[in-house]
């Protein structure tokens, strides 16, 4: 099967072509500048006259490249996606509307706005990279050197090319390539599906292991808020102010790398060790109390939306599955033994004792066991996989009872399993 890979390289540009890269950036940003303002003025025109207003005819890139000659100078495929990248801000808004979302109207790109971005396309060749001399072509601006050891050989599709706060350039080069995706697993053994229960102060929590959340922005909290002090000190505009400017954007820079890079690693521990992968969905207002009470910076810690969209595409690629379970459903106030709801356990309660059958649950435990019966629920009757039961326990009965068994195992220092020393050692 084809699958199309995204592989972000640093690019180191001379001179001559940091003047070109900021030029192209500079159009882009200019023609998209130029359409939004055509959009907002015809729709202000022909508002009432919804049938002249959905036929109107946009002026191209090429139009506009009469109109602006200077933009005759910089890639015009570069120039022709700005068009594409300003119908889906329109699509995101109108989506937004219709599901209720807060989405903002389309808005106007500031040069002060990093990362600033352009894509552009290959065609006929016009990006080529050299894996001997580390090298990238991008077209109109040449040959460009890059630092990285990975040997790039599939078809490029397209690039996007980068401008960070530091004045750092990135290509995020999209190749397509022929990966061996085995079929999707239709038989699993209940022992190879993990469910954990989320938490911000310990973020996965499973029946065997543990995923501790690193504290990426907790550990600069400090140098932040001296480096942002630094910064409202000084006078806009001035060589010290860029100065300082660089420095917080250099902090806020690594704290993301080093993101990203754990977000990959724990991704792909997650997919490499089992077969299905259950977590609740969160949505904002979960995120909200998921993140309630705590500084904001634990917010920063985790990014749920890229963390689902590594997991996915990381079982995917290995024929297993992600299942996300109902917000709605009640994981911690479940009872995993009787199936007794209670009401009354509040967020503060660590550990609760069923009224019904008067067990006493361990909270995250009895929510991972809840987690984990509700995924294999949706694995048996929505997705129709065969999941045969955890093989050292005799009797097998139904979920419920199960659950109770000997699957939830007490955490031991041997078991717990934690990428935080992993990853801060990179
Ligand atoms: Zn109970």
């Amino acid at each position: 099967m084809q699958v199309k890979k995204g592989i972000r390289l640093q690019i180191y540009p001379n001179k001559e072509q940091s003047i070109l890269l900021n030029k192209t950036l500079g159009c882009c940003r200019f023609l998209y500048n130029k359409m939004l303002e055509e959009h907002v003025k015809i729709y202000a025109q022909l508002k009432d006259d919804k049938d002249a207003l959905y036929s109107h005819q946009y002026k191209t890139a090429k139009q506009y490249k009469q109109e602006f000659p200077f933009l005759k100078e910089v890639d015009a495929k570069a120039l022709q996606t700005e068009n594409r990248h300003l119908f889906a801000a329109y699509q995101h808004f109108f989506e937004g509307l219709k599901t209720g979302r807060a989405v903002g109207f389309p808005k106007f790109k500031s040069k002060k706005q990093y990362p600033q971005t352009y894509t552009t396309y290959n065609i006929n060749n016009s990006i080529r990279i050299d894996n001997q001399k580390r090298k990238i072509r991008i077209p109109k601006v040449g040959w460009i050197k890059y630092r990285d050891n990975r040997a790039i050989t599939d078809p490029i599709k397209h690039i996007t090319l980068s401008k960070t706060a530091t004045h750092k350039y990135f290509v995020a080069v999209t190749v397509v390539c022929e990966m061996e995706i085995p079929p999707k697993k239709t038989v699993l053994n209940r022992e190879d599906i993990a469910g954990f229960d989320m938490s911000a102060t310990h973020f996965l929590i499973g029946e065997r292991v543990q995923y501790e959340n690193p504290r990426f922005y907790r550990e600069e909290e400090k140098r932040l808020k001296k480096q942002h002090r630094e910064l409202s000190r000084k006078e806009k505009g001035s060589n010290n102010w860029e100065a300082a400017r660089l420095k917080l954007a250099s902090t806020y820079e690594k704290i993301n790398n080093r993101k990203r890079d754990w977000l990959h690693k724990t991704t792909h521990d997650l997919s490499e060790r089992y077969d299905a992968v259950i977590l609740e969905n969160l949505n904002i207002k979960g995120m909200q109390q998921f993140n309630s009470g705590l500084s904001k910076s634990i917010a920063l810690d985790f990014s749920w939306c890229q963390f689902r969209t590594y997991l996915d595409y990381k079982v995917d690629w290995k024929g297993k599955y992600f299942v996300l379970i109902d917000r709605f459903f009640p994981s911690s106030k479940l009872c995993s033994v009787c199936g007794q709801i209670n009401n009354d356990l509040t967020l503060s309660d660590k550990a609760w004792t069923c009224k019904h059958c008067s067990t006493t649950h361990h909270r995250d435990k009895n929510a991972v066991v809840n987690i984990k019966s509700e995924g294999v629920r949706i694995l048996q009757e929505e997705i129709g996989i065969v999941v045969y039961p955890h093989h050292d326990t005799s009797t097998v009965g139904t979920t419920g009872s199960h659950a109770s068994g000997e699957n939830v195992r007490p955490y031991t220092d041997t078991g717990q399993f934690s990428l935080n020393e992993e990853s801060t050692c990179l």
